[in-house]
């Protein structure tokens, strides 16, 4: 399904994101994420450990992911071992997936506290793994209505401002996870997605779960867009439940349970194409790859712009910041900018030339 063109596209833009966030400027250029929004303990952490396919997330009953924690997946030859860094531990490689989980709770606590505090200083980590795709995550902190312990009385609108401060960025595709066993059709997942994307070009619905609905209901209709329709449709997962946490229960083992709960199931065996986290990787895939064909034009219109004031800058500037630090940073990034819009225009002109 266009893997080629969609991972060059996409390893590209990896390492923009990384340049831009070395040098402190996040903002510069949007690009293509995937988000998690929902209500704390929703599962939003365990779907993305499921997409990644290792125990590394913090995850649990009570609030465990409270600082924003952008995940870089890079595909890497299944010769190669799994690994993974932190950009604020550079040099340092883990290959241990608990030590992994353990740093993120180290470096929460080191920038929220140790009491559930909150904050929006993000956390970048890079997996290197054959196992997955390559696609940026981000997990972030869920809704949550009543303070606890340092967390201040504006929680709720705090976390909200967060949450909207990724999803709405029009290029950032969103997993708008809701657990079955709440009431589906209020959301607070699928209506802050429509606010950031009220075309709902962006967001795909992620219904977690499945296995602790009340005996005698299901999540038939909204699976297949009837109660909230979403263009990009549903899927619906079981996780780990904290049982399965608590007895070191592996992802392996889950994803076959999974697959079995589904396959068995009455109602959702009739719906495959919506059920299972190996159904959402795919679609996940597909229509990232598809996004960034989309976006691409803007993003190359966009580097070169900033291109354009770098160089007016430089020029007006070069004389006084060359004795300052920045400066050689500056040519580096106008350098490596260069780099990447020939390397952007290339895949846009070779896209054209596919396509004519
Ligand atoms: P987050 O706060 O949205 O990131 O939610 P977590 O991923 O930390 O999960 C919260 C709790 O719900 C944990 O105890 C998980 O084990 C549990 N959980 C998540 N998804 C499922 C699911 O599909 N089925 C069951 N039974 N439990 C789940
Ligand atoms: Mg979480």
């Amino acid at each position: 399904d266009g893997a080629p063109l969609g991972s060059t596209v996409i390893s590209l833009v990896n390492k923009l994101q990384d340049i831009f966030s070395r040098v402190g400027s996040q903002s510069t250029i949007d690009l293509p994420q995937v988000a998690v929004v929902g209500c704390q303990s929703s599962g939003k952490s365990s779907v993305l450990e499921a997409l990644v396919g290792r125990d590394f997330l913090p995850r649990g009953n009570d609030i465990c992911t409270r600082r924003p924690l952008v995940l870089q997946l890079v595909h890497i030859p299944p010769s190669k071992p799994e690994s993974a860094e932190f950009l604020h531990l550079p040099g340092r490689t883990f290959h241990d997936f608990s030590q992994i989980r353990a740093e993120i709770q180290a470096e929460t606590d080191r920038e929220a506290g140790g009491n559930k505090g909150v904050s929006d200083k993000q956390i970048r980590l890079k997996i290197f793994s054959p196992n997955v795709l390559d696609i940026t995550l981000v997990d972030l902190p869920g809704i949550t209505k009543v303070p606890v312990g340092d967390q201040p009385s504006d929680i709720e609108s705090r976390i909200r401002t967060m949450i909207m401060s990724y999803i709405k960025v029009p290029t950032c595709l969103i997993l708008a996870v809701t657990p079955a066993n709440s009431d589906l059709a209020n959301s607070d997942a699928l209506q802050m997605a429509g606010n950031a994307d009220p075309d709902g070009h962006r967001t795909i619905g992620v219904i977690t779960k499945l296995d602790i609905m009340d005996r005698g209901t299901d999540a038939r209709n909204l699976l297949l867009g009837k109660v909230i329709p979403l263009r990009l449709g549903y899927v619906g997962v079981v996780n780990r439940s904290q049982e399965d946490i608590l007895t070191n229960r592996s992802i392996k083992d889950a994803l076959v349970a999974e697959e079995k709960f589904f396959r068995s199931h009455p109602i959702y065996s009739g719906l495959a194409d919506s059920c299972g986290v190996p159904q959402l990787a795919k679609k996940l895939n597909k229509i990232l790859a598809q996004h960034i064909k989309a976006v691409l034009p803007g993003l190359k219109a966009r580097i070169s712009a900033s291109l354009v004031n770098l160089a007016k800058e430089h020029a007006s500037y070069g004389e006084i910041t060359e004795s300052k630090a920045c400066a050689g940073q500056g040519a580096l990034i106008l350098n490596i900018l260069s780099k990447y819009s020939d390397a952007f225009t290339s895949i846009v002109e070779g896209k054209n030339e596919a396509m004519s």
